[in-house]
Order: structure tokens, then sequence, then C-alpha cells
């Protein structure tokens, strides 16, 4: 069951909550189209002391993140960003899991270098002409991690293949988006990579961003104080979004700013899609009062 949230009472969820979640595209920002009252909302909270954080399945770094939201206007630090790529390699550190073989943008080696883990990229192997009976296979790789690349081949899933028919090579994604919003239109997410390679091998890959709760279990590592019943995630997609605040066991909002419609939300069967409460836009937050 879910309830359209009324404007009255978001003040006092606002108030009633210390640590919020936000994710970016579709709440923040649409594209390269900033959201109407995004700006002024987290200011508001910040300037209530609240504990923001921003949690996002795109695998930049977090330095990356931060300039990016920066550049958009919003005062925002490092250590307050979440990213895919970020929550991946805390997760190998964790886990000792080193030497890792990706299929990438830059954000995800940035991320593995700033933990100390030591990574090779599938571009490296792939030989010209290509012949996968001449790759090398070097014995110290652990793990597969495939992130949202821009520039990929076909010969990189066929090496990224080619490491995960040994079944001791453990296969991660940061995120199993099916697509990522550009303006009015969408691009195909990281779960297209993921499905090519799941196809090819007919192995199952470890999702680490979101819907999955790392983020929010490193988070609380890091930050003991954080509570969960005085935290909201606030999302605009429900199976990553939304399924992550309901996993976590803390409250949910669901915008209809980004990609998911109110009929969706009403039509909902599957509880851990339904979000606690949905309403337009971030700009609902604002209270002339603040
Ligand atoms: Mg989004």
């Amino acid at each position: 069951m879910t309830t359209k949230l009324n404007l009255d009472f978001i003040s006092s969820l606002i108030e009633k909550t210390k640590t919020f979640l936000f994710d970016c595209d579709g709440v923040l920002w649409l594209g390269k189209h900033q959201i109407d009252g995004a700006l002024e909302t987290i200011a508001m909270l910040q300037k209530m002391e609240k504990r923001l954080f921003f949690i996002s399945n795109n695998a930049l770094s977090r330095r990356m993140y931060c300039e990016k939201m920066r550049e958009r206007g919003f005062d925002v630090s490092v250590e307050q960003m979440i990213s895919s790529g970020f929550t991946a390699s805390q997760y190998f550190k964790q886990n000792k899991i080193d030497n890792i073989l990706c299929l990438s943008g830059p954000g995800v080696p940035e991320e593995l270098k700033n933990q100390g883990i030591s990574f090779r990229r599938a571009e490296e192997f792939v030989n010209q002409p290509f012949d996968i009976n001449k790759i090398e296979i070097d014995p110290k790789i652990q793990a597969v991690l495939l992130a949202k690349a821009d520039y990929y081949t076909y010969y990189d899933i066929a090496v990224i293949s080619l490491y995960l028919s040994n079944p001791k090579v453990l296969f991660f994604a940061t995120n199993n988006d099916p697509t990522f919003p550009i303006g009015s239109r969408f691009i195909p997410g990281c779960g297209s990579m993921v499905s090519a390679v799941e196809f090819a091998t007919q192995r199952k890959a470890t999702i680490l961003g979101k819907p999955q709760i790392h983020g929010f279990t490193q988070l609380k590592q890091r930050h003991p104080e954080i509570q969960k019943e005085e935290t909201l995630m606030i999302g605009d997609r429900l199976d990553t979004d939304i399924q992550f605040g309901n996993s976590c066991g803390i409250q949910t909002i669901c915008l209809l700013s980004g990609v998911t419609s109110e009929e969706e939300i009403i039509q909902c069967k599957n509880p851990e899609l339904i979000p606690t409460y949905y309403t337009e836009t971030i700009k609902d937050f604002l209270d002339e009062k603040n």
C-alpha cells in the first residue's frame, strides 16, 4: 500500500528524518535539464543540518560525480557521493577480492585504484587480428566487473566471457539497469552489457549497486550514527531506488519526475517495489517557511 504524499505531511516527514539518500537522475535532474526546486531543496535540507547522501548506479567515480554535481550548482562533498563503482570497490576490499578484470568507463578503475585493488581492463587482452585462442590468460584474475561503458566492442565481451569460462572467476556488475535516461530519451544501461555476457556464459552476475543494499550497509559502517528509522530514500525508479530502500528497511519516496508514472505505482503488485510514499517532484519538499 502506497500513499500519495499530502503536502502538509511532507514537512513533518522532513522534520523526523535525519538522513536523506537521494538518487540523482530523474530526481535532481533529467539529462541536462535541472529539475525545478532541486537546488533549493538540497540547500534547505543542508541548512536544516540533515545528513545528505547521493546514491547513484552511475559508474562515475565519487570525485567525478561530485564535480558533476558542483557544476550543476550543488554544494556537496566527495564523502556524500555513493557511486556504484565506489560500492563495488569497497565490497572487493571488504571481501578480500583482488585482481579484477573490468569492462567499464574510467570511473571504476579510479575507484579500484583508490581502494588499492589491482585491476586490468578487458581491452588490454584484445589481440589484433582477434584470435580467441591466442589470448593470454592472467591466472591472478579473481573476478570480472562490468559497469556501463560508452565504448566497448564484441571482442571485449569475448575476453570477459573467456575469463568467465573458468568457474573460479567471480562475476560482478555495478548494476542491471536496462536503460539510462538522456533528456527525454533512453540509451541502453549497464544491464544490456550484463545480459550479453550472461547469455554468452550462461552465468548470472552478482549485482553490487542498487537494488542491492551494499551501498547502505557500507554507509552505516562509515556512519554508525545513521538509524534506519530516521532515514529516507528518494528515487524515481521502482526496481532500483525503491526496492533498495525497502530492502534496507527504510522509508521510500518515489518521485514522478523521472522514469515512473503514477499509474505504474498504483498498479504495482510486487511489495518489494512499492514505495512508502510518492509525490510529483522534489519541489514538493520546499516549504516557504525555510
Ligand atoms: Mg534515477
